[in-house]
């Protein structure tokens, strides 16, 4: 099987290492990585000039087919647009050339910056935009303060509003919206929220960072496994194909067709592409794992590089390439590994086993999975046909060792879904 995902390498390119407000759980600047304090607050010209450079020395050898670029921070819209727009222009000049066969360019911004300049700009380079807000105006303000403490929510809610057409041109940079999910907080009420007062299609919720060395306990999972319940049924209550919650999509992806779930075992591998560039062109793991151990961080220079495999080949990231092909111990008999993988790798990880550990959040994606396929079994989708599916996902070529499903209990339905 031709996988392109096992080609694609995706880019974090910490275009500012600073930020406009001060959201209480920032895995970047309080996450215990400090390194952005001895960075460069916005990338420099000359590390532009090197990050050109190798995009176009690792993807000269045809090693890869499906380029995607994250202009990240601290907060993007704080670094100057010429800088970004010279990336922006490299990268697409790839897929016009034939060097890459995809090129995505998108910005995670908190919203607050959006204005004509920033519009016109995205707009012009191709720039998808994203923006994060944690539900209504008491559940984002919660956690996303500025510096003097006041809540986001009103400005980022103006910036999403801009990004969406209101703006002097009446361009519609269709925004989606990233939000972080809350264990004491109403699944449904913020996707209706999301819909109805904000009027977003598209959106993702992530779980909140942290694996097996915090002290997370049974009533925050519960109350993880509420959340995501929530949003669920308020996406199949509302029954609007224009609808796109990126962790159900994942999932029913997976269980609806074969080719999806194929497709299912290409973004585990992808997951492990990922790299984080720093304001000064150094090279970390992805983002998030950055936190994990000083091992996962400034892996080397992006001028030390020629080819992608060298960068994979590190100790850090090789690690992380093993750990993405390899079901934890505790996994190998889950039925439902194929759509899972374990969660993400810092939900994933602990300083003793590293990454071969379920996730902490286990109990909670098992209760998902079990409702989501519940409802399709409801819906006529014979359960054959998703556990063959999730056995198509969960075994692929590279793997190291796979879950044994030869003995596998069948798929636990819940019964009131
Ligand atoms: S549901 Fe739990 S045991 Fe199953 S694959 Fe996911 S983390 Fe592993």
């Amino acid at each position: 099987m031709h996988n392109k995902e096992a080609k694609s390498l995706d880019l974090i390119i910490k275009v500012a290492e600073r930020c406009n407000i001060a959201c209480t759980y920032c895995y970047f600047f309080f996450g215990g990585d400090d390194s952005h304090k001895h960075h460069p607050p916005y990338l420099t010209a000359d590390a532009a000039s090197e990050i050109e450079a190798f995009l176009e020395r690792v993807t000269a050898d045809g090693a890869v087919e499906n380029l995607m670029i994250y202009f990240h921070g601290g907060e993007p819209m704080m670094a100057p647009k010429p800088i970004i727009g010279r990336i922006a222009r490299a990268a697409s000049q790839l897929a016009e050339t034939g060097k890459v066969a995809e090129v995505g360019l998108s910005m995670q911004t908190n919203g607050m910056l959006v204005n004509e300049a920033w519009i016109r700009f995205c707009t012009e380079h191709g720039i998808g935009v994203g923006v994060s807000l944690d539900g209504d105006k008491a559940a984002n303000d919660l956690h996303r303060i500025d510096k003097n403490r006041r809540g986001t929510y009103d400005r980022a809610v103006q910036g999403f509003r801009r990004l969406s057409g209101g703006n002097d041109n009446g361009v519609d940079l269709k925004p989606g919206l990233l939000s972080v999910i809350d264990p004491q907080g109403d699944g449904a009420a913020r996707l209706d929220h999301f819909v109805d007062q904000i009027g977003a299609e598209r959106m993702n919720f992530l779980s909140p960072d942290g694996g097996h060395d915090k002290d997370i306990g049974q009533a925050q999972i519960a109350g993880i496994e509420n959340f995501m319940l929530g949003v669920f049924r308020a996406w199949v209550r509302r029954a609007d194909g224009n609808l796109r919650v990126r962790f159900i999509k994942d999932v029913l992806d997976t269980l609806l067709s074969d080719e999806g779930a194929r497709t299912c075992t290409a973004s585990a591998q992808r997951m492990s592409r990922i790299l984080t560039v720093s304001s000064d062109g150094m090279l970390s793991a992805e983002d998030t794992a950055r936190t994990l151990d000083a091992r996962f961080r400034d892996i080397g220079h992006v001028r030390d590089f020629d080819h992608v495999a060298q960068i994979f080949s590190t100790p850090a990231l090789a690690e992380m390439q093993h750990a993405a092909l390899t079901a934890p111990e505790a996994c190998q008999s889950c039925p439902w590994w194929g759509a899972c993988r374990g969660g993400t790798f810092t939900n994933r990880y602990s300083a003793r086993d590293g990454f071969d550990n379920p996730s902490v959040y286990c109990d909670a994606l098992k209760g998902f999975f079990e409702e989501v396929t519940a409802w399709l079994v409801r819906g006529g989708i014979p359960i054959e046909d998703i556990e063959r599916r999730l056995i198509l996902s969960g075994s692929f070529p590279g793997a190291v060792h796979g879950p044994d499903y030869t003995d596998h209990k069948k798929v636990h339905l819940r019964a009131s879904a």
